[in-house]
């Protein structure tokens, strides 16, 4: 039977219903999670045994940049990435290329052999939707959904000028169902605008130019219309002044800005079973962590800021945030963040794009290699630590490294072997730049991440952060039949063996989608279906008539037609609403 299997004995971490290490069978049918099959059903269904080895849900990653139009920017811009990174076709897979910034094919399988089932893409300019979801569409192995690019939209911005919530609200309402996105991403707010200007903002009650609004006006409005709205996720923040000396300061008190703000969370779905409450509660969830939390005044007085926004929240329960690790190596910087980009394409003159998007947003691309000797990166891979070891629950935190930005993300088992071992962490301490030691506190910090902690980091918090615990990140009742099987036997780990660790999740022993194998040792072994999910939210039809009458008229302002904007069901492999009733 399709998508029927048995995984014996393994040893399963599955934090959202509480089960740490237990020695278990986990059972799925027609590839959903079940309590256990037939006598008949077992006798036709695959069955792998997992004894000695850990089984946790498929990897989730809530914050990546793996499609659209500034992925492919970075594609083009580093032909030597492909050089280093290929791959051959085989019967079943395509080629690809690309280290830092691969193609959509490699993107997919490269994930899967890490036992990933779930990736986000971070950043959906509205006019870009169609071609992220092209890219969408074509990455394997991956269920998919994008968040829509928000911060400095025009239309919204007028809208939070005058005061108007309600056609705000339904506004963006309208914008998440036609371009088929899932959640809200606020970049840099009121800042991108001023860029057009050759301009930024560098405080939370700078107004910008011409719409006069400023970023705690944009955060606040859209934490506000998040909830109004019902939201599966909460905002996703990424702070003013990122990249530059003491925005540590400026981050924190972003953060301050939603805590009135109750979460309310509105999806009508069918939830797989779980321990301990699958909805989120947090008004925010900020991103790349790292690269908002530098201290210091100046590139020569630069440190670690992170303390200050990990004390901000542990003490506080209206955040969670994604870390941005850097693992060291080549890395392609890209955001919307066109203002962040530039300056940093003055500090290093590599090469660099910049694009505005019409009335929207903008973004930036620029290659980057982070040195174990240059005191900076070697503060800044600190730095992605110290936010994931210092927030004392790990249900707050979910590792990253804004692939590509800090690194690429196949770089996460050894982000991984950092987190759970002091000895990988002192011996890389022996390789970097002293500022590492001197400027960061990380090599005081004796914490170990068990197992658990790694399953929490990095499948069962980010899904439930993204309001996707109906079905991901768990192996509870109903949940999707995908798991991962991991070559390590936690009876035996010995985290002072840490090459043991990166091996171990390098290349899981099986990924299981919705209860077939897909990829084994390395090996891609099937290609399944996949899905792309967004929030499909109707507000009343008197608020959005009234709000499309003034969108209709301002869009003379666009290069494109209005029938060409919205992105048409084709778009997208296998569409999957997620569907809420906004009560405005
Ligand atoms: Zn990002």
């Amino acid at each position: 039977m399709a998508g029927t299997i048995a995984i014996k004995n393994g040893h399963v971490f599955d934090p959202l219903n509480e089960i740490n290490g237990d020695k278990m069978d986990i059972f799925i049918r027609n590839g959903k999670v079940v309590t256990e099959l037939s006598a008949s059903e077992l006798k036709d269904a695959k069955e792998i045994d997992a004894s000695g080895k850990t089984v946790m849900p498929g990897g989730v990653d809530s914050h990546s940049h793996v499609a659209g139009a500034k992925v492919n920017v970075g594609r083009m811009m580093r032909p030597e990435d492909h050089y280093k990174f290929y791959q051959k076709k085989t019967p079943i897979t395509h080629s690809g290329c690309g280290y830092s910034v691969p193609s959509v094919y490699l993107g997919g399988y490269e994930y899967s052999k890490m036992g990933y089932t779930t990736v986000f893409e971070a950043a959906v300019p509205p006019m870009e939707a169609r071609h992220t979801h092209e890219e969408m569409r074509s990455t394997p192995m991956l269920d998919m959904g994008g968040y829509l690019v928000l911060g400095n939209n025009w239309f919204l911005m007028r809208y939070l000028k005058e005061g108007d919530m309600e056609k705000a609200a339904a506004y963006v309402a309208w914008m998440m169902k036609t371009h088929k996105t899932y959640g809200i991403k606020c970049v840099n707010p009121a800042g991108v605008e001023n860029w057009g200007w050759g301009e930024n903002v560098s405080a939370l009650d700078q107004a910008n130019i011409h719409f006069e609004v400023t970023p705690e006006d944009i955060i606040k409005g859209l934490t506000e219309i998040n909830e109004m709205l019902g939201f599966p996720m909460p905002v996703h923040l990424h702070a003013n002044n990122l990249g530059h000396p003491g925005c540590w300061e400026i981050t924190r008190d972003s953060l301050k800005i939603p805590k009135p703000v109750k979460a309310r969370p509105n999806t009508s779905v069918e939830w797989a079973e779980t321990k301990v409450n699958p909805k989120r509660h947090e008004s925010v969830y900020l991103t790349h962590c790292q690269f908002n939390a530098f201290g210091g005044t100046s590139w020569r007085d630069f440190e670690s800021g992170v303390k200050g926004i990990t004390d901000y929240v542990n003490n506080h329960e209206h955040v969670v945030m994604d870390s941005g690790c850097v693992p060291f190596g080549d890395a392609t910087v890209m955001t919307g963040d066109g203002p962040a980009i530039h300056d940093l394409y003055v500090l290093t003159g590599h090469k660099w794009s910049n694009t505005d998007v019409e009335c929207e947003c903008g973004s930036g691309v620029l290659p980057f290699t982070y040195l174990k000797n240059n005191p900076v990166h070697s503060v800044q891979w600190a730095m992605g630590l110290e936010v994931l070891l210092y927030v004392d629950d790990p249900w707050k935190v979910i590792m990253t490294t804004d692939s590509p930005n800090g690194g690429p993300f196949i770089k996460y088992p050894q982000v991984i072997a950092w987190l759970m071992s002091n000895k990988a962490r002192q011996d890389t301490f022996n390789e970097c730049h002293k500022w590492a030691q001197d400027r960061t506190d990380l090599s005081a910090e004796a914490r170990e991440m068990s197992l658990y902690d790694i399953a929490t980091i990095t499948r069962a918090n980010s899904a439930r952060t993204i309001g996707m615990s109906h079905s991901k990140g768990t192996l509870g009742i109903g949940a999707d039949g995908d798991v991962a099987i991991y070559d390590i036997d936690p009876t035996k780990l010995e985290v002072s063996d840490y090459e043991s660790i990166i091996r171990g999740f390098e290349n899981a022993a099986y990924t299981i989608k919705e209860g077939q194998v897909v990829s084994q040792k390395g090996e891609i072994v099937a290609i399944p279906e996949k899905k792309t999910y967004y929030t499909d939210i109707s507000t009343s039809a008197d608020d959005e008539k009234n709000m499309l009458d003034d969108v209709k008229n301002w869009f003379k302002y666009y290069t494109i037609g209005f029938n060409n904007y919205p992105t048409p069901d084709k778009y997208l492999a296998n569409p999957t609403p997620i569907k809420i009733d906004a009560e405005v």
